[in-house]
């Protein structure tokens, strides 16, 4: 992923400004769905912070933080595992000088992953933060999130790419053009789905797996069998929901009339098929069990039953909505 795509963002202008103001928060809040857009902009953010020219990229800061050995940058990667003893034990760090001198920075990546007794920790160091400590939280979405940790860090938006920027990504990576622009109005505008999906010889296939999948699910008794195919593996159901996302969403989107292109090319006799089952009602409904299944996912419910939930869902979707 190309620096300047970061570095052209609202979110990274902002950050600058506030170092060049020398008004530097001590904390921000990262948000973006994208987990390759939030790793390139913690490196660059870190090295924009810590460096003496603000990121120049090749100082020995910067190598140090680019090679993740800078002894006052430190990476916490929250998950359900982060215990209140490991909060005050970041807490206390931050109360210890910085080693060369400078600030500390610490990032909490997946923040939305920490508990409320964890945060709670947090808003201790948010409260009376130790001069040159900045806290960065990195994560999805802000949804579980406390209002009061929300509200003290400064938030750093980044949105979903152009299909542009990922095309031009994946074209220079070494894909063909064609390729490219088809895995580019899957991906929605996130590196992290383009990669994922460019690294499959399978996509087309597998999405076509997935849109086979609502196109015959029928009735109740299907489910058993849909919820052992290969697109629901603990390592595919992600991208299983989000193929369905962009299905369903052109669904409504059909039902709707809405005035915007489809997002899946060339596949408007599938979706015609799709849509001729759903209400716009139940297009919605179905959409939004696909984040409620998205949900689960990330709170580690099994895969199995995130198959069976989010199939059930659809099908009671299309008959309750009709
Ligand atoms: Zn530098």
């Amino acid at each position: 992923m190309k620096e300047s795509l970061i570095k052209n963002t609202s979110a990274y202008i902002s950050l600058i400004k506030d170092i060049k103001n020398d008004r530097l928060n001590h904390a921000y809040l990262l948000l973006s769905s994208d987990r390759l857009t939030r790793e390139k902009f913690l490196l660059l953010a870190t090295m924009a912070i810590m460096c003496p020219s603000r990121g120049c990229g090749y100082c020995a800061v910067c190598k140090k933080i680019k090679n993740n050995n800078h002894v006052d940058v430190k990476y916490i990667a929250a998950n359900a595992k982060i215990k209140v003893k490991d909060a005050n034990e970041l807490v206390e760090d931050t109360q210890i000088k910085s080693i060369e001198g400078g600030r500390k920075v610490y990032i909490i990546e997946n923040a939305e992953e920490m508990s409320a007794a964890v945060q709670n920790k947090l808003l201790k160091t948010y409260e009376e933060p130790p001069q040159n400590v900045v806290i960065i939280l990195s994560a999805a979405n802000d949804s579980t999130l406390l209002p009061t940790i929300k509200s003290r860090a400064k938030k750093l938006f980044i949105l979903p790419f152009s299909s542009h920027d990922i095309i031009e990504e994946l074209t220079e990576s070494g894909l063909s053009k064609e390729k490219a622009e088809v895995i580019a109005s899957y991906a929605q505008g996130s590196f992290e789905k383009a990669q994922a999906m460019a690294q499959r010889e399978d996509y087309q296939q597998y999405f076509m797996s997935v849109m086979e999948i609502l196109l015959t699910l029928k009735n109740s008794k299907q489910i058993i069998d849909y919820i052992y195919n290969p697109v629901f593996e603990k390592g595919n159901i992600a991208l299983t929901l989000d193929f369905m996302e962009i299905i369903l969403s052109d669904v409504l989107s059909i039902k709707t009339h809405a005035d915007i292109p489809l997002k899946i090319k060339n596949r408007d006799y599938d979706l015609q098929r799709l849509a001729d089952r759903f209400s716009p009602a139940a297009a919605a409904m179905a959409l939004l069990s696909v984040n409620e299944a998205r949900k689960m996912l990330n709170f580690n419910v099994n895969a199995v039953s995130v198959a069976e939930k989010i199939l059930f869902d659809i099908l009671e979707a299309s008959y309750k909505w009709q």
